[in-house]
Parts: C-alpha cells; structure tokens; sequence
C-alpha cells in the first residue's frame, strides 16, 4: 500500500486521449505487491517533517483525485467539500469592490451567491446573456471578473468562450468557467485561455449521485500557479475541505467518466431528436440540434453536446409536474449527472432564474436503454 510520504504520483504521460488518462493518471507508484488503488486517508495529522502536515492543508487521497482531474483538464486541480465552495473560493480571487460579469441566466446558487455578495456591497453585479458576446463585450467595460457556465443550467445556453476570453483579458479581467454541464470530456476551457475552470464535482466527475464536492482547476503556467496557490490558501484557511472518503468515490467515478458521458450523451441527442416530434412537447433545448441557438458555437467548439435536455411541455406549471411526476425510470429529483436518468422541474425552486419557463423541464439523461428511457417518458408525456 502506498503511504503519504511516497507522495508524488505519477501523472499520465501528454498526449493520451481522455479515455485513457481517466483511467490511468493518479494510481499509486507499482512496485511488487503494491495495490493498484489509492487508499481512503482517514487521519488529521502527518507524522512531523514529512510531505503532509494536518488535514486542513492536505490528504493523499485528495491528491490522487486532483492528479485524474488535472491531467483531464489540462492543468492543476484542488478538491473542496461542494461546487459552491469551490465557486466562492474561485470569486474570491478579485478583491472586494470588483465588477463582476455574470450570466442572467446560470446554475441559481452561483446566482444566488454573487447578488448575496453585492447586497452585502462586497460586488458589483451586472447580468447580461452569456451567449450574446456582443453584449458581455460591453458589460466588461472595467470589469474585474468574468464568471461564465456553459452550456447554461438549465437553459443550455453556450457561449463562444475564446471570444468572451479575449474581451474579457483585453479588460484585465479573470476569467472564471463552470464546467459542469460539459465535463472536460465535451470542452477544456483552459486550452480557450479561461483562468479558473469550476466543477460541481457531485454531478457527472462523480457521476453516481453519492456524494457533494466541487473542484477548481488552474493553468499549469506561472500565472495559473499564482492562482493555485492562493486558491489552495484559501481552501486552507476557509476549511471548504472534502472528507476522504467522499473523494475516494468521486475518484471511483472519475474512472468511468469518458465512457459515461459518451453513452449518456448519446443518449440525450436521441431523445432530444425524438422529443421535437412529441406532440405534449412545445420546445425541446440541446445543443446538438441544428436549431439550437448554441448550436454553430458548440459545434465549433465542443468535442460533444453534454446529456441535459431542457424540454418545454405544452401547457403550465402544474401540467409539467404531472409529467415529473409521472415517470417510472425517470427519478424526480433535483441534481444531475449520475448514471440514473432524473428529471425535474426547475421553477419548483423559488431561487431560479425568471428567465426558465415555468413549464421547463430539465432532463439529466443517463446511460439507461434509450429505447426504455423513451418509452417511459412517452407514457409520462401522455399520461
Ligand atoms: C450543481 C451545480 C453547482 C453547485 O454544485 P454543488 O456541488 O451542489 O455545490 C454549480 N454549478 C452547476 C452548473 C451545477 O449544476
């Protein structure tokens, strides 16, 4: 078994496709005997003078997790105990008085936290549509921060992120990217220049709806180091920590995380494909079809689409959760991500956007039959 102090794994060489880095980066160094898994560190403090030092500042398997999810995002990762402390860590990076551009439409706790922030007068705040790159151009005028998530939870909005990148660099501002909904399978936003990539790592890097975490990832250059030092500072001196064992499943997860995706995103394209035809459906979002709004940007840029499908049942609030609630396979549920299809309707929840629908719903599409998904959420429809 490995111990701390041969800390050190080896990352995967460059140049392995996802696929194989998923699987491979952040195992234990072999040596005859030695088992092929990270163990779960359960301890509070390092024997003195030794690579580690207390369990606020680091864990071996923390940095197993972090090694797979650096090497598939192209940089260095840091694991905290939710994507939305790893989001205030990331917005915390701009000093208090900063203007900070968001998306009018966005996951509601990320939305949540910045207008709670500017009432307290620690912001400003200007919301402007992050797939209109002319007007986040304008809304960057002396901006500080850029905080952008794409596709957009759960209007799946997608926005041009080399654009919004440079407008927001010619500013001087950081930029901050949830990747939540695309996974670095479908997009790495750092290749785009993005400062600080953000995961709710609870959705699909985990991918089994068994635990809450989030996750930063930095650039691997002196810029992005800077950065990841003063975010692991904060991780630090905050406590927004991960208990070990919930970052042993997530590295579990993480295992699975390309084949995952691909299935489960294969998935939604289908039913999105099926769903435009469906009689109770008035409009169905996914950025693999042609008349999405995201669509030429996502082709352009992505490697893939995501599995979220927002669909709009004709009719109102009530009629959409007679639907949420008529599903068998489906689990109606709030969250996203897992192996498990699961659908709900997001309006439910007083703190989202009055941007969604009321009649939205968002379909997280797992790695089910598709024909069983299908026929399950026909009978729902109709019901
Ligand atoms: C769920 C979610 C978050 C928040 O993550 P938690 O792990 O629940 O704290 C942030 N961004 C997006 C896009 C999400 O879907």
């Amino acid at each position: 078994m490995s111990a701390p102090q041969d800390a050190g794994r080896p990352a995967s060489p460059a140049g392995l496709a996802p696929a194989t880095v998923a699987v491979t980066a952040g195992r234990p160094r072999t040596r005859p005997g030695a088992a092929v898994n990270e163990a779960v560190w359960l301890t509070s403090t390092y024997v003195a003078d030794g690579p580690y030092d207390y369990g606020r500042t680091g864990n071996p398997t923390w940095d197993a997790f972090e090694t797979v999810l650096g090497a598939l995002e192209g940089g260095r990762a840091l694991v905290y105990s939710a994507g939305l402390a790893a989001m205030a860590a990331a917005t915390a990076l701009v000093p208090d008085g900063s203007v900070v551009v968001a998306p009018s439409s966005a996951y509601s706790g990320t939305t949540t936290q910045l207008q709670l922030a500017q009432r307290q007068g620690r912001l400003t705040l200007r919301q402007v549509e992050i797939a209109d790159t002319d007007a986040v151009g304008e809304a960057l005028r002396g901006a500080d921060l850029l905080v952008v998530e794409s596709p957009t939870n759960p209007m799946l909005d997608v926005a041009d992120l080399p654009a919004l990148v440079d407008l927001a660099h010619a500013e001087g501002a950081l930029v901050v990217a949830d990747n939540t909904f695309a996974t670095p399978v479908v997009q790495r936003p750092l290749d785009h220049g993005v400062d600080v990539v953000v995961h709710s790592v609870t959705k699909y890097l985990a991918g089994h709806s068994d635990v809450v975490l989030g996750a930063t990832v930095t650039r691997d250059d002196s810029a992005g180091r800077d950065l990841h030092e003063r975010l692991r500072a904060h991780r630090h001196l905050t406590g927004s920590i991960a208990g070990p064992q919930e970052v042993w499943l997530a590295l579990r997860g993480l295992r699975t995380l390309t084949v995952r995706v691909e299935r489960a995103q294969a998935n939604a394209a289908e039913l999105a494909r099926r769903l435009q035809a469906h009689p109770a459906v008035r409009a169905v979002r996914h950025p693999s079809l042609p008349d999405d709004p995201g669509h030429a940007r996502a082709v352009a840029q992505m490697r893939g689409f995501g599995a979220i499908v927002s669909i709009e049942v004709d009719g109102d609030a009530a009629a959409a959760e007679r639907v949420a609630a008529a599903t068998r396979l489906w689990v109606h549920a709030t969250s996203l991500g897992g192996v498990e299809s699961s659908l709900e309707r997001r309006r439910r929840h007083a703190a989202e956007s009055p941007v969604v629908p009321e009649s939205l719903l968002r379909l997280s599409v797992g790695i089910e039959d598709v024909d069983d998904l299908w026929a399950d959420l026909d009978q729902a429809l109709r019901a």
